[in-house]
């Protein structure tokens, strides 16, 4: 991947979640403790500061980079959670520029290993619940060839299932000491994860 785009990917997530902190920590607050705006904040504002050094490096390297950044700065469940996602997908990465079937794996491997790393799986009312969708509907898209309009479809898919998670009762972090009472709120962490499929989707899309 081109320096130029790691470096736009970096810009854009940054400011998409120091953009929405707020609503994050909102959310957070009523079925967690509040932190997972300025958690998330911390960590990217982390990236933006190390943007060349990660930029510079070979896409496996780079990610790995970021990913151990979060790991350090977010802290809560996410960090690591977060971390995991983006060093698997550093250990899935091509030496090549990533073609849409090897993006497709690589956030395959990063969505096992938050599965592995949480021992959570979907249903369970966190990031899983956006990110497994987006990762089946990019898999199925780049694997049949069909790419038309797949930016809209990706971000469709991450709204719908950001939604659903409304309706489930939380099984894993915080929100589950809630029990029933979980139900009805939108898990933070999978607001998070359809914020940075946006803005991930609004740097790529205009490039392909
Ligand atoms: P903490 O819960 O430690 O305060 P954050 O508030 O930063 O951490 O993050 C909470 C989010 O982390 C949840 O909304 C959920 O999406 C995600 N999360 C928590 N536990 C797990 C888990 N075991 N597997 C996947 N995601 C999880
Ligand atoms: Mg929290």
């Amino acid at each position: 991947m081109q320096n130029d785009l790691m470096l736009l990917l970096i810009e854009g997530t940054a400011h998409t979640i120091d953009s929405h902190a707020e609503e994050l920590t909102r959310l957070d607050q009523a079925i967690g403790d509040g932190d997972h705006g300025i958690n998330m904040a911390r960590g990217f504002k982390e990236i933006l500061a190390q943007k060349e050094a990660i930029a510079a490096l070979p896409l496996d390297e780079g990610l790995k980079r970021l990913g151990m950044a979060l790991v350090m700065k977010v802290g809560g469940a996410s960090g690591p959670l977060y971390g995991t996602l983006f060093i698997e997908m550093g250990k899935a990465a091509p030496a090549d520029p990533p073609s849409l079937v090897d993006l497709s794996a690589m956030l395959d491997a990063g969505v096992a290993g938050v599965k592995a790393r949480g021992k959570a799986e979907p249903g369970m009312k966190t990031m899983l619940d956006v990110l497994c969708p987006v990762a089946d509907t990019l898999r199925d898209r780049a694997n049949n060839g069909e790419i038309d309009r797949l930016d809209e479809r990706i971000i469709a898919t991450a709204g719908h299932a950001l939604h659903a998670t409304s309706l489930m009762e939380a099984k894993r972090g915080r929100a589950s000491f809630l029990g029933p009472r979980s139900v009805g709120h939108i898990d933070p962490g999978a607001c998070s994860s359809a914020l940075l499929i946006g803005a991930v989707v609004g740097v790529l899309a205009p490039q392909s």
